[in-house]
């Protein structure tokens, strides 16, 4: 049995631990979990935005496309007279960024321009002219493909950027090129707001484009961050590249950071909590146990005190049945014996009895209107045959008036009896006990003042508890329960006061209880003031 305890604290300290590590896995796993989630998520976009930019950069390529093949379609290089004169009827409705159409004779060694076809004539024509001638034929790696096949040059010259689409063919033993002028800023100021500023897109990417150099050429400054995903056009405009932003990938990492924050603060407030619980219940259960052990030595004290009166009554009684008592003397002695043992008795029943219906939560109080001094003195008077006996001397001083107030007679009297007793009991040399009624300024103030020991600091604070009893108790074997001074405690309170020890000059203590001015009735009040 005496080992249960200590097994119950060895399981309360591996256990206490155990659910702290406890805590902390499980907020490692949800976050771990959250985080994972997070990064899903953050994948799930990240494909979305690259699907989203691919198909932003080709819708350009198919547009520059289907304008070269309706060229292409309407074009007639054999005849150079009306050579691009029905593509000059389609332009500007169906290949509106195409400024001119061109054919070279490759097999001439000067590359001549055998026709041109321009929907805006001007002297800008003829400086595009010799730049293709010097230029720009020899950046297309000419002669490698086959005849009519669609091929794009894009690249800057004298700081301008070009676009040309072009394709070869052999006609008459001549191979010819066909070249598309594709006007650049055109395509950026008509046709990319055409293809990237719709309505429905803007809610829920940003789009710009940057040349090779990363100034931007089209849309607004992105950020760098890790969801801004870039994209090359893959055919026409290939030394550019589009970039798009999710808006609710800025958003999803907006309130990402935001969600971390709450779950940190929620798993720290769940941890704080669950620990702030463990240590209520650790700290509840000690509580629980140092009151059992309380209760445990009060049942074998309050025995050992019924014992004792009881045994005496029993041996008194014997002594004068069988006649032993020869005197009247001593029988008179004996049975004054008999009759205190017997009122001992009755006191400590009483006690215990008035502190289970405390402790029930039962004790009900009659208040009638008494004088304060009247059920003292009673009190004092009861305790007197004793103290003479043990020679020492009941001092009762009434100080001035003092009201009538609405009083617990039979309770104040034990309070009173509890107080006297415990200077006699814990007092044995001291000459006088002397006891108090005044009034203060807000109550009325009963004090029962001792020449013992006193009372050692670290009792102080509790001997007011139930059960408690102090090291003027235990170390010296005084008799007692542990209950006297919690009782008085509770009448004081049920009648508006307090209780409280101070220490008595030049030694022992000094036992006080009060009753409220509530409880005076308010003509008293007014007589005595
Ligand atoms: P009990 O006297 O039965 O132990 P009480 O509740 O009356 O229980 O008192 C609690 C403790 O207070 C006592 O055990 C004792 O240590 C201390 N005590 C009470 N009155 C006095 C006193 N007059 N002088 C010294 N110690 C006292």
């Amino acid at each position: 049995m005496a080992d249960r305890p200590r097994r119950e604290r060895l399981l309360t300290f591996l256990l206490l631990p155990a659910i702290i590590v406890g805590v902390f896995v499980l907020a490692g796993v949800m976050f771990r979990s959250s985080f994972q989630l997070e990064k899903l998520r953050e994948q799930s976009v990240v494909e979305a935005t690259l699907l989203l930019a691919n198909e932003k950069a080709d819708r350009l390529d198919k547009r520059i496309i289907e304008q070269d093949n309706a060229v292409r379609s309407v074009l007639d290089p054999t005849d150079r007279e009306t050579f691009g004169a029905k593509w000059l009827e389609i332009a500007a409705i169906q290949t509106p960024t195409v400024r001119a159409v061109l054919l070279v004779d490759l097999s001439s060694p000067a590359r001549d321009v055998l026709a041109v076809a321009s929907r805006a004539p001007g002297i800008e024509n003829e400086r595009f002219r010799r730049l293709l001638v010097h230029s720009m034929l020899s950046d297309m790696k000419l002669g490698g493909s086959p005849p009519g096949e669609l091929r794009h040059l894009h690249k800057t010259y004298r700081g301008q950027s070009y676009l040309l689409s072009h394709w070869e063919l052999d006609h008459e033993s001549r191979r010819l090129l066909v070249v598309v002028w594709h006007d650049v800023p055109r395509i950026v100021h008509d046709l990319f707001p055409q293809l990237y500023a719709d309505a429905q897109d803007a809610q829920q990417s940003r789009v710009n484009v940057v040349d090779g150099d990363g100034r931007i050429v089209f849309g607004p400054p992105l950020s760098r961050g890790g969801l801004t995903l870039g994209r090359q056009f893959e055919t026409t405009l290939y030394k550019w590249t589009l970039n798009v932003t999710m808006t609710s990938a800025e958003e999803l990492a907006v309130a990402v950071a935001r969600r971390r924050v709450l779950e940190m603060v929620l798993v720290a407030l769940s941890g704080i909590v669950v620990i702030a619980g463990i240590i209520v219940i650790v700290v509840a259960a000690e509580r629980e146990r140092k009151l059992s052990n309380l209760k445990s030595d009060f049942v074998a004290n309050v025995s050992h005190e019924l014992k004792t009166p009881l045994s005496l009554v029993r041996m008194f009684g014997e002594l004068l049945e069988s006649g032993r008592a020869d005197t009247p003397e001593k029988r008179r002695q004996y049975l004054q014996i008999i009759v205190s043992e017997s009122e001992r008795l009755a006191a400590l029943i009483e006690n215990v009895l008035d502190f289970a219906k405390v402790e029930r939560g039962k004790a009900a109080y009659d208040f009638s209107e008494s004088s304060l001094p009247d059920v003292v003195g009673r009190a004092v008077e009861a305790c007197r045959v004793r103290a003479e006996r043990e020679g020492v001397a009941l001092e009762l001083e009434v100080k001035g008036d003092i009201p009538n107030a609405l009083l617990d007679e039979r309770a104040i009297e034990i309070a009173v009896i509890n107080l006297v007793d415990n200077a006699l009991k814990y007092a044995p040399d001291g000459k006088r006990v002397a006891i108090s009624v005044a009034r203060t300024a807000r109550q009325l103030e009963v004090r029962v003042t001792d020449e013992g020991p006193g009372i050692p600091n670290d009792d102080k604070k509790r001997i007011f508890e139930r059960f408690f009893r102090g090291k003027s108790a235990t170390q010296k074997r005084v008799r007692g329960s542990g209950i006297g001074l919690a009782l008085v405690k509770h009448i004081a309170e049920a009648h508006g006061g307090s209780t409280w020890v101070d220490d008595a000059a030049p030694r022992g203590s000094s036992f006080a209880f009060t009753v409220g001015l509530a409880r005076v009735l308010p003509s008293e009040l007014e007589k005595s003031a």
